[in-house]
């Protein structure tokens, strides 16, 4: 299983670029310039546990299209931006976004086990100088929340804050709890996913600490339910971490109402439960992975009547600029009768709901 069990092994071992990846997981894969090319502007990294979920290494397969670069992330549409959400805009004190009145956001480090390709916050994760956040920096931000008690719920993100140590984990939660406005902590990771070993019975225990701690991570794919990311998820879920997962909706990896049905089934038959499927955000380097709404739309449709409620995510477009998070919702209302609304349900039947 992508070699060693050990997270720090997996970390300090990642495969760092497109040579590294053809010369330790695909020696049959082509490297042409524009891959190289594209490679230069958002680095390679992946753990060999990720990389060994690839079962054809081609652009087909929806792990090594989530891990490899190529030409298509170079075109330059004027739509794409390097911070569609404004968080720079929206950041009072370095590494914390404040976008909404109740929510804080804090970018706890750079550094990602396995870097995404479509990742919105490449501006962070592109950096080759990986860095965490400081003990002034961290200082900064609980002062930010002590002065601006309305923030009751922080969501500690990055790069991916579970790439960091144990002790650096407990020291940037610990400050953090214990600003009294604090009531819930989400910790936003991807390493479910690519490295779960990450969940040692160390982590578990520093993550139930304190206050209510809610893990929100990022699976596309059925694949990406290993054993290994179930036997993790239940750690959590056993120790009452309550596991959620936030989809990004990708052209030709998961774009079909089929897979991410069986995704949503696999999460939810694993106590994860399918909390966002994501319109891709407008950053640079994606127009080769962006989906129309329609295909979401069209998602969501299928999924409704299939599953049950608790088994569909939302589906969301986190809209450019400083338009906020619009969750899109598949026509149910057909029109107004009289008295009465004409709804339509997932079977395309019309039904009649009389007013009070
Ligand atoms: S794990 Fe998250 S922050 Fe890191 S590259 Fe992927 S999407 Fe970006």
């Amino acid at each position: 299983m992508g070699g060693t069990e050990d997270w720090r092994d997996q970390m300090k071992g990642r495969i760092m670029s497109l040579d590294d990846l053809k010369e330790r997981m695909f020696p049959e894969m082509v490297i042409t310039e524009e891959m190289r090319a594209a490679e230069r502007v958002f680095p390679v990294s992946t753990t060999s546990y990720y990389a060994s979920l690839v079962k054809t290494p081609d652009f087909q397969d929806p792990v090594f299209a989530q891990i490899v670069p190529r030409g298509d992330e170079l075109r330059t549409p004027p739509w794409l931006v390097e911070d569609p959400l404004l968080e720079k805009t929206f950041s009072p004190v370095p590494r914390l976004v404040h976008r909404y009145p109740d929510r804080a956001l804090i970018v706890a480090t750079s550094a990602c086990a396995s870097r995404c390709r479509h990742c919105t916050r490449k501006r962070v994760s592109a950096s080759t100088q990986e860095s965490a956040i400081s003990s002034s920096e961290l200082q900064a931000c609980c002062d930010y929340l002590r002065k601006n008690p309305a923030i009751d719920d922080i969501l500690i993100s990055g790069g991916d804050p579970l790439t960091l140590s144990d002790e650096a984990v407990a020291k940037i939660l610990s400050p953090i709890v214990s600003v009294p406005s604090v009531k819930v902590v989400r910790i936003a990771t991807r390493t479910l996913v690519n490295m779960p070993m990450r969940f040692t019975d160390n982590l578990v225990a520093i993550l139930r600490r304190g206050k209510p701690v809610y893990v929100n991570s990022h699976f596309n794919h059925p694949v990406e339910v290993t054993p290994a990311a179930i036997a993790a998820a239940s750690k959590l879920t056993d120790a009452g971490i309550p596991v959620a997962s936030q989809t990004v909706l990708l052209r030709g990896i998961n774009d079909t109402p089929q897979i991410i049905e069986e995704l949503c089934r696999k999460l939810f038959h694993n106590r994860i439960r399918p909390y966002y499927l994501f319109q891709c955000d407008l950053v640079y380097g994606i127009e080769h992975l962006r989906t129309p709404l329609a295909t979401g739309l069209e998602i969501m449709k299928h999924l409704r009547g299939r599953l049950s409620g608790m088994a569909i995510p939302n589906f969301a477009v986190d809209t450019p600029g400083n338009g906020g998070k619009i969750e899109l919702l598949p026509q149910g209302i057909l029109r107004r009768e009289g008295n009465s609304t004409i709804l339509v349900n997932s079977r395309g039947i019309e039904v009649t709901y009389p007013d009070p």
